[in-house]
C-alpha cells in the first residue's frame, strides 16, 4: 500500500488580504476550498492517506536560505501599518507566524517521507513560496518553501541530489535564483511563456551558471497548451533528465494556476494530465508536493487529483474531452511548443545529450 502523508497550517486564516482591507486571489479561501472537497470525499481516511500535525519551523531553518536583514525584516514589517513587502505581497498582523507554521509544514511533509513514515506527502500550506528569493518577496511569496526543504535535506540528512520541479503556471524564479549555481540540486520549471507573463523570466536560455551549468531546465509553454504538450515535455526531457541526474527526492512546487479553468493563466492542463505527470514521476520516486498557486474553485478536485497520482490508483474522471479541448484552441500552440522543445534540447544537449532521442 502507498502511504501518503499530508500537512496543514491550520493558522493561515491570519494571513488574508481583506484584514488589510482589500481582497486578493492569494486567500484563505483557496485552502477551505481543498479541505472542504477532500472532507466531501473521505480524504484523508482512506487508509492509505493521513493528516499529519506539524509544529512550526525556526527561525534557523528560515535562514538556511534567506538573509537575517530580510528575514528581520518580513518580521518587523508585520508590526508597521503599511504592511506590504512589496505591490503584490501583502502581510497581516500574525503572518510571521503563520509562515513559520507553514514552513514547519514543509519540512515535516519531507521528514515523514525521509524517515519511511509515508511514501510521499503533500504540504497543503499557503502562502506560496517559489516566487521568492534570498532576500526578496514577489508574487505572493514571501519565503521559499522548496529552497528551505531542499537545504533542511541536505543539512538534517545528508541527502546528496535534490530535484525540485515546477509546474505552477509561473516560472519558479525564485527557486531557480537560490539553485542556479548549485550543482547539487536539478530544478525544472514548466511554466507559460514568460515574455508577456508574469514573473517575466524563466526563458529557455537561462540554464543555470557554473558549476551548475544545464542544471537548471527553464521551459516556455506556449498559451494554451495542454495534457498533450507536458505529456510530451515531460516524456522527452524531464524523465531522461531525472534518469540521468538520479535524485534521492523530488521537492513538486505543485501550483494549479496551469488549469484550463484558471482564469489568471491561459494554460489547458485538466485532471488527466495532472494525473499523468504526477503518477509517472511518483511511480519510480519519493515525491514531495508543495501547494504553489492556483486560484480555481476547482482546487479541492485537482489537490485530490495529485493524491490519486501519488498513490497510483485512479478513481476521478476528466469531465474535459480532450479531443474537443485541442480542437478549440489555436493551432499554432503545437507549432510553437514544437520550436521551444528543439530549442530546449539543442541548448541542453551538451550537458544531457538528447541529440540522440529528440
Ligand atoms: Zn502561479
Amino acid at each position: 500500500m502507498v502511504r501518503i502523508g499530508l500537512t496543514h497550517n491550520v493558522n493561515h486564516n491570519s494571513h488574508d488580504p481583506v484584514l488589510n482591507g482589500f481582497p486578493g486571489p492569494e486567500n484563505p479561501q483557496r485552502l477551505h476550498q481543498i479541505f472542504t472537497y477532500l472532507s466531501e470525499n473521505g480524504i484523508p481516511g482512506n487508509g492509505s492517506c493521513s493528516l499529519f500535525n506539524s509544529e512550526p519551523a525556526l527561525i534557523k531553518d528560515i535562514l538556511r536560505v534567506h538573509t537575517k536583514k530580510y528575514t528581520d525584516l518580513v518580521q518587523t514589517s508585520t508590526r508597521q501599518s503599511a504592511r506590504q513587502l512589496g505591490k503584490d505581497t501583502y502581510l497581516c498582523d500574525s503572518s510571521f507566524e503563520v509562515l513559520l507554521h507553514a514552513l514547519g509544514c514543509v519540512l515535516n511533509a519531507g521528514n515523514l517521507v525521509m524517515d519511511g513514515t509515508c511514501d510521499h506527502s503533500f504540504a497543503l500550506v499557503r502562502p506560496p513560496g517559489h516566487h521568492a528569493g534570498i532576500d526578496n518577496s514577489s508574487g505572493f511569496c514571501i519565503f521559499n518553501n522548496s529552497a528551505i526543504l531542499a537545504r533542511y535535506l541536505q543539512e538534517v540528512y545528508r541527502i546528496k541530489k535534490i530535484a525540485i520541479l515546477n509546474i505552477d503556471a509561473h516560472a519558479s524564479d525564485g527557486t531557480y535564483s537560490i539553485f542556479s549555481a548549485d550543482p547539487d540540486v536539478l530544478c525544472i520549471s514548466v511554466h507559460q511563456d514568460p515574455s508577456t507573463f508574469y514573473p517575466y523570466s524563466g526563458f529557455i536560455k537561462d540554464i543555470g551558471v557554473y558549476p551548475a551549468l544545464g542544471l537548471s531546465i527553464n521551459m516556455e509553454m506556449p498559451s494554451r497548451s495542454g495534457n498533450t504538450e507536458y505529456a510530451m515535455f515531460f516524456d522527452e526531457v524531464v524523465e531522461k533528465v531525472l534518469d540521468k541526474f538520479n535524485p534521492e527526492i523530488i521537492l513538486l512546487e505543485c501550483g494549479f494556476d496551469s488549469y484550463h479553468k484558471e482564469s489568471l493563466a491561459q494554460l489547458d492542463l485538466t485532471v488527466d494530465g495532472y494525473y499523468r505527470i504526477v503518477s509517472k514521476l511518483a511511480s519510480r520516486w519519493n515525491m514531495v508536493c508543495l501547494l504553489e498557486g492556483g486560484y480555481h474553485e476547482d482546487m479541492g478536485l485537482l489537490v485530490s487529483t495529485v493524491i490519486e497520482g501519488l498513490m497510483g490508483k485512479r478513481t476521478i474522471q476528466d469531465e474535459v474531452d480532450p479531443v474537443l479541448l485541442l480542437a478549440s484552441r489555436d493551432t499554432s500552440t503545437r507549432k510553437i511548443f514544437m520550436k521551444n522543445l528543439s530549442k530546449l534540447a539543442m541548448i541542453l544537449d551538451p550537458y544531457w545529450e538528447f541529440s540522440d532521442t529528440l
